[in-house]
């Protein structure tokens, strides 16, 4: 029997884990694929408090360490269900635990294309930061109009030949620092109020069409897409357990609390206003104190 399981190793997750390792705690981190989460997708970390310039990757490796050196050890098992005594069934094995916290975080939304899936590594691609230096010299889009795609198309200027940057509105939702350094980029090329409508390609991605509000299309020929679109949950799980509002995400009372009593959520997951490095880490601090003391009892 763990006192507290955790599910996911973002910075939620390993958050959670470091206090409650420092609490002398008896814990177990599942994790389905690689520690870090999201965070090892952003190539430079601006705005943590602290910290004046760092990549997602190095956070990631200092917070894993953090962890490790207190004890802490990651299983890396798919979590398939939770049952209402807290039973944890992986892919592999079926663990107790007195509390949970889910920190199972969002993955990058698809744009919903038919031959998206097809061209995944060969020109399609989520994530600048790992695959950017395969297009040194070359013409890639982002398609996106968020924090991830302003900084995803700064990255790309500085290493493709073009980067052209597609966005549905005429305004972006990202912050207005990366777009007026976009701005001076001399190789970036805004396209507003266009989605991508298809991509084309034989054994790789050729060119995509865009579509203008207009219906009006173009052909870009481009060697690589990078798709910046935002996250989604994947709460599905737990559906049958605790509640989740219409968009997948769990909803929590107080910031920490899910509907089923000793079963806690931090990070993205959670119904929240603000998803960020500093949000998921104050949500496993969080998590992790009312665990411990849950655990207590
Ligand atoms: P986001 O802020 O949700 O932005 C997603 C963007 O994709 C929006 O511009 C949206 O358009 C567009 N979009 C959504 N679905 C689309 C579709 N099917 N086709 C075309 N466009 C579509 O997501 P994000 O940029 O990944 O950022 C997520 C969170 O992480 C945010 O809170 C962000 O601030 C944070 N973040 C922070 C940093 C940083 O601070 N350095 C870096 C990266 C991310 P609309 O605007 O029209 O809805």
């Amino acid at each position: 029997m763990y006192d507290i399981i955790i599910i996911g190793a973002g910075p939620a997750g390993l958050t959670a884990a470091l206090y409650a390792l420092r609490a002398n705690k008896k814990i177990l981190i599942l994790e389905a694929k690689a520690y870090g989460g999201q965070i090892i997708t952003a190539h430079k970390i601006e705005n943590y408090p602290g910290i004046d310039n760092i990549t997602g990757v190095e956070f990631a490796d200092n917070l894993y360490n953090q962890v490790k050196n207190l004890g802490g050890e990651i299983k890396y098992e798919t979590v398939l269900k939770i049952d209402e005594e807290r039973n944890v069934t992986t892919d592999k094995n079926t663990y107790s635990g007195k509390t949970i916290i889910i920190a199972t975080g969002a993955k990058n939304r698809k744009l919903g294309l038919n031959e998206e899936s097809k061209y995944i590594g060969k020109g399609v691609s989520y994530c600048a930061s790992c695959d950017g230096n395969l297009f040194k010299e070359k013409t890639v889009a982002v398609i996106g109009g968020g924090n991830a795609a302003l900084e995803d198309a700064l990255y790309l200027s500085n290493i493709a030949k073009k980067v052209y940057l597609i966005h549905r509105r005429d305004t972006f939702r990202g912050e207005e620092a990366y777009y007026n350094a976009l701005k001076k980029k001399e190789n970036v090329t805004f396209i507003f109020n266009s989605v991508c409508s298809k991509l084309n390609g034989e054994e790789k991605l050729e060119s995509i069409i865009v579509k203008d509000n207009n219906e009006n299309e173009q052909e870009l020929k481009i060697d690589g897409l990078f798709i910046a679109v935002g996250q989604e949950p994947s709460n599905e799980i737990f559906a049958n357990l605790i509640d989740i509002d219409d968009k997948g995400y769990i909803i929590a009372h107080d910031d920490v609390y899910t509907s089923k009593e000793k079963i806690y959520v931090a990070g993205d997951a959670r119904v929240k206003k603000l998803r960020q490095l500093t949000t998921a880490v104050s949500d496993g601090s969080l998590a992790a104190i009312v665990a411990i003391s849950e655990a207590n009892n």
